[in-house]
């Protein structure tokens, strides 16, 4: 999980640990979750009403003040929770706002206590987070217990925290630090460098040397457990104790599945980085296929290929290379890759294999697709 800032070589990475909270510690974990959801909805529902009142919109600093002038008074048990979180809270339904504003995203809802995201985000400031040996000390929790199975490097820089309970009952902290990039010369474009990727719906991909890329199917293989576990809490009364521990042991099977996809998109991609620099793809609509996945659940089942070529960004970037990105009109399938001719029968996606016309040479449908993908890429990269 990256993302480059502009400006300065500045660069963001996040590193996710697992964290073991003790039982006083779910329990204020809990309340700040509760206390998050509850500032964002109270102000969601002044704002509204200022609209109404035709008041004019609270900035974001003005809201955070509302919260802590008028809200923390009248409700003391805001205070017992870590102040960034809320104010986080509170910034975040303004981004919400702000997206809506521009027309980016629909009218910020209400967060309902079932089924909103268990998270908070808190802010680093004079060492309130650390990374100890086998634990994590954040503000109000104390030392929390954790797998730290990587530590940053010396000069990373922490900025923040975000912590989540997932519906299986397990918590993680994804730790986000800043550190300046060290510019990577570009790696010089070769044919041995370059490799395309035709994207394929029911797997993953056919690269431009014929290898056909397939997911593991994970969610197949789980699917047994997962219908006798489905079975189970048929048997359960809806909102009882055991049905909700039931749904809990769902909700982990999920997460298993989540969890072994992302473990083998990060090999693959690694794999990848290593053997070429300049990876060419077609520039799908990468809105369905964003990386929202990282999080659990059954919405990641689907997006294997887009989680993949986002990984593969940031690894081919710290490698000198890139990700080249070829524009989805190009007619990728079509084309013959031996003579250039173009075939508009092709566009008919049962044809897996067709015969040029022109060259009589044979074609298998990806694989050319592939090749066509490398050779734009190759062009752009020239160009
Ligand atoms: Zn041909």
């Amino acid at each position: 999980m990256r993302k480059i800032q502009e400006g300065d070589h500045m660069a963001n990475r996040a590193i996710i640990y697992r964290l073991y909270p003790t039982a006083s510690q779910k329990l204020l974990l809990t309340k700040t979750f509760g206390c998050c959801r509850f500032v964002y909805n109270r102000l969601l529902s002044v704002q509204q009403e200022r609209y109404k009142n035709g008041e004019k919109h609270l900035s974001r600093t003005h809201a955070n003040n509302f919260c802590n002038r008028q809200l923390k008074p009248a409700y003391p048990f805001l205070r017992e929770v870590d102040k960034f979180a809320l104010t986080n809270a509170i910034y975040h339904l303004e981004d919400g706002y702000q997206r809506f504003f521009k027309h980016l995203g629909n009218f910020p809802k209400y967060k309902s206590k079932r089924k909103a995201a268990k998270a908070y985000t808190t802010n680093s400031t004079n060492g309130n987070i650390k990374i100890g040996e086998q634990y994590i000390k954040l503000p109000k929790l104390g030392r929390v217990k954790a797998k730290i199975h990587r530590k940053p490097k010396d000069d990373w820089l922490l900025k923040s925290a975000t912590v989540r309970e997932f519906g299986d009952g397990t918590y993680q902290v994804s730790v986000l630090f800043e550190y300046e990039e060290t510019p990577v010369s570009p790696v010089p474009v070769t044919e041995e460098q370059v490799i395309g990727l035709d994207y394929k719906s029911a797997g993953l991909y056919v690269d431009s040397n014929g290898k056909c890329q397939n997911m593991p199917g994970y969610f197949r293989m789980a699917q047994k457990e997962l219908a006798k576990r489905q079975r189970k809490l048929r048997h359960k009364v809806p909102g009882s104790r055991n049905y909700r521990k039931q749904q809990k042991r769902i909700a982990r099977v999920y997460r298993h599945i989540s969890n072994q996809r992302k473990d083998y998109l990060h090999k693959l991609s690694t794999a990848t980085a290593k053997q070429y620099a300049y990876v060419c793809v077609e520039d799908l609509n990468m809105r369905s296929l964003s990386n929202k996945g990282f999080g659990n659940g059954k919405a990641t089942l689907d997006n294997g290929y887009g989680m993949f070529l986002f990984m593969l960004d940031y690894k081919l970037a710290e490698h000198g290379g890139k990700l080249v990105k070829v524009d989805k009109f190009f007619p990728s399938s079509q084309i013959c890759h031996c003579c250039g001719c173009r075939n508009p029968e092709v566009r008919d996606l049962r044809i897996r294999e067709w015969i040029c016309p022109d060259c009589g040479a044979v074609h298998d449908r990806d694989t050319n697709a592939a090749i066509n993908i490398r050779t734009e890429g190759m062009r752009l990269l020239a160009a």
